[in-house]
């Protein structure tokens, strides 16, 4: 059997076995629900924006596994859902706010390095720094050459109001570039379609986080497509946060059929509860791309190197 059909006779079984990727997860909000609460304790979701979403996460998860052992608890329980889940190439994000549960930095890297080796050694695990968006960035970019020394992290990313300029990180992403790192941030998600076309430019990224306003400009979706930058769309987190009406209606669709390489992601697994798997499905039984089409997408997060002309 391949994917495809798997999609077509929902064979849940042979999709989770299937190798995917998931390049936008943040780590400590990666993992599964289950591993921490039984079905009855398991609270009601329905937010109405990010504010909502985290006061949710903090009142009814973070506080029961916080400090030290709750962090490590929550980082192990994603490694275990994206190995559960047949992810082969997966890009986890840490912050460095993190690294507090820790005598220092070094420390911090070092049990990350050691969960992974200990529950998904074989994974394709794409190590990956998460800055928050502020106006005081010279901390950061001292952090920033602290970070770079350990050699750990492959990738970059920016969260926070997307809404807001990001000039003011250009120096950290150039160095960041110089060392090889994959270049990301959260772009798209509340912000408008220009606002992803600067941020790249401004840091000349390779992939966004989210990206999906870009479906209002068909010119910037073109440049997307041009300048070949990925787009890793989280298809649930965006239904569940009211930024798309429906799977069915999801802008994922379009930004396709515009050649832009799109993937599939989790995003806060811990939160949304539907793992990248159910996402294929959930766009599969909405309507909102074929079996084939899916099977593409799959095979943009895998290999950084296809893309929509080599089908
Ligand atoms: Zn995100």
């Amino acid at each position: 059997m391949e994917f495809v059909e798997a999609l077509q006779v929902r064979n849940f079984e042979f999709l989770r076995r299937t190798p995917k990727s998931d390049l936008h997860n943040h780590a400590t909000r990666g993992g599964n629900i289950r591993d921490f609460l039984n079905d009855i304790d398991l609270p009601q979701r329905n937010f109405r924006s990010l504010d909502e979403m985290q006061y949710w996460y903090d009142s009814n998860v973070k506080y029961l596994f916080s400090g030290r052992e709750g962090f490590i608890s929550r980082v192990k329980s994603a490694f275990k859902q994206a190995k559960n889940d047949g992810v082969t190439r997966l890009a986890l994000s840490f912050g460095i706010g993190d690294s507090i549960h820790f005598t220092n930095i070094e420390e911090y890297l070092a049990e990350l390095k050691s969960i992974q080796h200990s529950i998904a050694p074989e994974i394709n695990f794409i190590p990956e720094l998460c800055l928050g968006r502020t106006d005081n960035i010279e901390p950061v970019e001292e952090m920033f050459e602290e970070v770079l020394s350990y050699g750990f992290f492959k990738s970059i990313d920016l969260v926070g109001d997307d809404r807001l300029p990001v000039s003011n990180y250009k120096n950290i992403y150039r160095k960041a570039k110089r060392n090889g790192y994959i270049l990301k941030a959260h772009l798209g998600e509340f912000g408008d379609a220009e606002s992803i076309r600067k941020g790249v430019n401004d840091l000349e990224l390779d992939e966004v986080q989210h990206g999906i306003s870009a479906v209002t400009s068909r010119d910037v979706m073109h440049w997307l497509r041009d300048n070949d930058v990925q787009l890793n769309v989280c298809p649930s987190s965006n239904v569940m946060l009211n930024r798309v009406n429906s799977y069915e209606k999801h802008p994922i669709k379009e930004l396709f059929y515009h050649g832009i390489r799109v993937t599939i992601n989790s995003d806060d697994m811990l939160i949304f509860d539907q793992s990248v798997t159910q996402d294929y499905l959930n766009l599969y039984d909405s309507g909102c791309l074929s079996a084939t089409d899916l099977n593409v997408v799959r095979g943009f997060g895998l290999d950084p190197s296809c893309s929509q002309a080599d089908d």
